[in-house]
């Protein structure tokens, strides 16, 4: 096993890497810009080494910057935790070419699941489902396109091979705009990810977000450890999460986990991963994987008990899965709320000093988050400071148990959507669960009106 990791990334997700290393033995190396010196797991760090100004391109995105702190601490091994570096396959190359464990997938696998064309490809071959759509990237020729278009039946969507955080994609619902349409997309793609090819799929009109968290060694062993349904979204930015998903059989869902650990095991795939899934009238519709830890990987962990940030490190020093399919066993119902520093109805950023930081407590109650009282949120990153995640035997005792939670929570000085997230868990139709992922965009319309 490591001796020392570094931690490339902040906010939560470096104090939960913290955390993992530090119930393993091993020593914790993390980096910080100069907008994160005051926070937890740097104060908490047994070695802090700050890379640079606040900006991310000038600290969580400076490869050298972050490679040289690995030489001075004598780490051995990356954890590049979610966002930042975690999916850059040059990164993952640049790590393990200067003689650092890269604590994720291989930089192939990586680059072939963010290139969107090459994972459905790569899918479809595994005998994964996915939506129906264009058979690789679209040709120039603007009568093969609408001929495309006609086969899959509208309305469709462009999507552009490179993109990623909801952006790049256009929903077409007649002839007449398309090709302006693939020609616009074409153009945005270039320009924001470097690569102008784009797809075309069928858009579905109600679907739900279901997703498939999945663990693989290095040993040809690969599990799925259920799913988990993120259809409370707003502008594709997922808020509230739970496992398992309401209302679906679990025979459906078992189909589609050995799917997704087959799929590991032909791609050669390792460590942890995400197979994001759109689920409509009963079927599984694959979209993208996503080749690092998630931050909605604790409702996972409450209800399987295995903790997957442990067993991303173990598995990138050479171990086996402690644990095989059938041996594994999933108990009660887990929900994560996001806690965001941002206006709950407007959505406009709040950064700045908490003065009160009060988390909840109490059974089945877990809060991830490196915010505290007096802590600075800086304006320079995502508004995200925590989430609140909670148990229960029942999805009715998670939902009342995160009622009380809310209730409990008291943050002072910026404002959050906690009281968002309280009116939520109080609202009927997701009661009632099994939204669609336009129900929380159509709710605040509602309320708006
Ligand atoms: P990104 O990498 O940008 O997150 P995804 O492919 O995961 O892109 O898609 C993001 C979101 O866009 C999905 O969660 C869904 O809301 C919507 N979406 C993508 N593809 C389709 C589709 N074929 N039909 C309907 N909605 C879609």
């Amino acid at each position: 096993m490591f001796k020392k990791i570094l931690i490339a990334n902040r906010g939560e997700i470096a104090l939960r890497i913290q955390r993992a290393c530090r119930e393993m033995g091993i020593q914790s190396v993390v980096v910080y810009s100069e907008a994160d010196r005051e926070a937890k797991y740097v104060k908490l760090a047994d070695e802090a080494v700050c890379i640079g100004p606040p900006p991310s391109a000038q600290s969580y995105l400076n490869m050298p910057a972050i490679i040289s702190a690995a030489e001075v601490t004598d780490a051995e091994a990356i954890h590049p935790g979610y966002g930042f570096l975690s999916e850059n396959a040059d990164f993952a190359e640049r790590v393990e070419r200067s003689g650092f464990v890269f604590i994720g997938p291989t930089p192939d696998a990586i680059r072939t699941m963010g290139d969107k064309v090459a994972a459905k490809q790569a899918m479809l071959k595994s005998g994964v489902p996915c939506v129906p759509g264009s058979e690789g990237a679209l040709p120039d020729d603007p009568k093969e396109i609408i001929k495309i278009a006609r086969s899959i039946g509208y309305p469709v969507i462009i999507k552009a091979a490179g993109g990623g955080g909801g952006r790049g994609m256009r929903v077409v619902h007649t002839e007449a705009p398309l090709i302006n349409a693939v020609q616009t997309t074409r153009a945005e793609a270039g320009a924001a990810f470097g690569n102008p090819a784009v797809y075309m799929e069928k858009f579905l009109e109600n679907p739900r977000h279901i997703e498939i968290q999945v663990l693989a060694d290095t040993h040809r062993n690969a599990v799925w450890l259920g799913e988990r349904d993120c259809s409370m979204q707003r502008r594709h930015q997922k808020i509230i999460e739970e496992a398992p998903a309401p209302g679906i059989p679990r025979r459906t869902i078992e189909r589609i986990g050995d799917r997704c650990a087959a799929a590991c095991k032909k791609i050669g795939y390792r460590g942890a991963g995400t197979f994001e899934f759109l689920f409509e009238d009963g079927e599984f519709y694959f979209i993208e994987m996503n080749t690092r830890v998630q931050v909605e990987h604790p409702v996972t962990e409450m209800v399987t008990g295995i903790d997957i940030v442990q067993m991303q490190i173990r598995v990138a020093a050479g171990e086996k899965l402690p644990f095989t399919q059938r041996s594994l066993q999933m108990r009660g119902h887990a929900i994560e709320c996001r806690v965001n520093a941002e206006d709950p109805y407007k959505f406009t950023p709040s950064p700045g000093r908490i003065t009160v930081w009060h988390p909840p407590g109490g059974p089945g109650v877990r809060v991830d988050s490196h915010a505290y009282t007096n802590y600075f949120v800086p304006p320079n990153y995502d508004s995200m400071i925590g989430k609140i995640i909670v148990h229960g035997d029942t999805r009715e005792q998670a939902l009342a148990r995160m009622r009380t939670a809310l209730s409990e929570t008291v943050v002072e000085g910026i404002l959050t959507n906690i009281p968002l997230h309280r009116e939520l868990m109080a609202d009927a139709r997701f009661v009632e669960g099994g939204t669609s992922i336009h129900y929380l965009e159509g709710w605040m319309a509602q309320r708006q009106r």
